[in-house]
């Protein structure tokens, strides 16, 4: 009896032993998925940790000449093949998109601005593939400078911008991204938020009155979706640079009133916004606080205009060196409005202008940029012939045939 209990003692051990062991490997899924992905995670850090460590050790022990030689063969020439580009950098603008054309074309007093200043979703998608086409890259704006130290001055210099061979950089610009009021009744989104997955959309009342959102009525989604199939169209990821105003908040959030109870969420909501928009390559600019012409205005207005912008935003979008005049204002170095800018910390100054323009200065980059809009495709097709041909830019069924009519004739 004891030899065979001790017999079926080692069975009943064995089966429990494999029971355990079938457990282990299939039983409890959940739990193993948890602790495989937690060891990848680990996994990964350490190489991670490793990979720097490595290069750290490289650099210590290679002259640095050599070093270099080895990226540029690596990345540069076999991969990016990045090449010195000299040369004034193409800079574009636009305002928000007319998302709704039925509300902008109305016949109201505004309708003119509208057809002015502003373009169609189909009319920016149709520049976007030209701009493409003609092998222009999106550039980070900041690339453009760089400090220099002399003595105990700092100096501001050109950077020397490399690019993929055969490419010409273009920057774009988004100007009042603030969704104020007029915008909004005259068919522009609403606002910009993050849908249930964390990922930019818009949001908007449409003209029935529904509730909408949407990733295809705006530029940034758009233009997020467009560089996510071309790549080659972005440096790096690089998108925009979004240019904001404070007098109506940010991005459809109402930050300037501070004082209401709904302050604190509206702040909430526009930081996990903006907090998205830099992880996806889009930059910001201040465009004044009041969106005030700075040459018109005094040097005391300037001055508080621009520190209310950095309490207001720059306390929101985080600190940026890029001015963006309202109105394609600018004011020159010598003047003491200049001089306030560039100690507000704008180094980089920009205006508007026919044509690619840059000129440096000891503390700051002027530079101009092209306006994309109804005047440029209506009334200037010559001028932007390099960028895109506006007379197949146009969107014919959205604008009132009273502002095309000349052209249609042509057509
Ligand atoms: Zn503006």
């Amino acid at each position: 009896m004891y030899q065979i209990d001790q017999r079926m003692s080692k069975k009943i051990i064995a089966i429990l032993c494999l029971i355990a062991i079938i457990i282990s490997t299939s039983g409890c899924t959940d739990i193993l998925d948890t602790s495989k992905s937690s060891s990848n995670i680990q996994v990964g850090q350490n190489i991670e940790l490793e990979v720097i460590e490595q290069e750290e050790n490289t650099s210590k022990s290679q002259p640095e000449n050599v070093k270099i030689e080895d990226e540029k063969d690596d990345k540069s020439e076999e991969i990016q093949n990045l090449v010195p580009y000299n040369g004034a950098v193409q800079h574009i603008f636009f305002h928000p998109l007319i998302a709704y054309p039925e509300l902008a074309f109305d016949g109201d007093a505004k309708e003119r601005g509208f057809n002015d200043y502003f373009v169609t979703i189909q009319e920016f998608e149709r520049i976007i593939q030209s701009l493409y086409e003609k092998n222009y890259i999106l550039i980070d704006i900041n690339m453009l400078i760089q400090e220099k130290k002399e003595g105990d001055k700092t100096k501001i210099e050109r950077s020397t911008l490399m690019i993929p061979e055969g490419k010409k950089p273009l920057i774009i610009s988004i100007d009042d991204m603030n969704y104020y009021d007029y915008m909004r009744e005259n068919g522009t989104i609403y606002k910009l938020i993050l849908d249930d997955e964390g990922n930019i959309a818009t949001y908007s009342i449409a003209p029935d009155g529904e509730e909408k959102i949407a990733y295809d009525n705006e530029i940034i989604p758009l233009l997020d979706k467009f560089v996510e199939s071309h790549t080659d169209f972005s440096l790096d990821g690089t998108k925009g640079v979004i240019a904001l105003t404070g007098f109506e908040g940010v991005l459809g959030y109402r930050t300037n009133e501070i004082d209401s109870p709904n302050y604190q969420k509206e702040k909430e909501s526009a930081l996990a916004v903006i907090e998205k928009l830099k992880e996806n390559g889009w930059t910001f600019a201040s465009h004044g606080y009041g969106h005030r012409d700075a040459a018109k205005i005094s040097l005391k207005k300037l001055i508080a205009d621009t520190n209310k912008w950095r309490d207001e935003v720059g306390s929101l979008v985080g600190p940026t060196k890029v001015y963006i005049y309202p109105y394609g204002s600018r004011v020159l170095p010598g003047d003491s409005k200049f001089q306030a800018l560039v100690d507000a910390g704008f180094n980089i100054l920009c205006a508007v202008g026919s044509q690619a323009y840059e000129k440096l200065d000891t503390n700051a980059l002027m530079q101009d940029r092209r306006h994309i809009d109804g005047i440029g495709l209506i009334q200037q097709r010559e001028r932007f012939l390099d960028l895109f041909d506006s007379y197949k830019i146009i969107d014919y069924n959205a604008r009132p045939d009273k502002y095309i009519q000349g052209i249609k004739g042509e057509l």
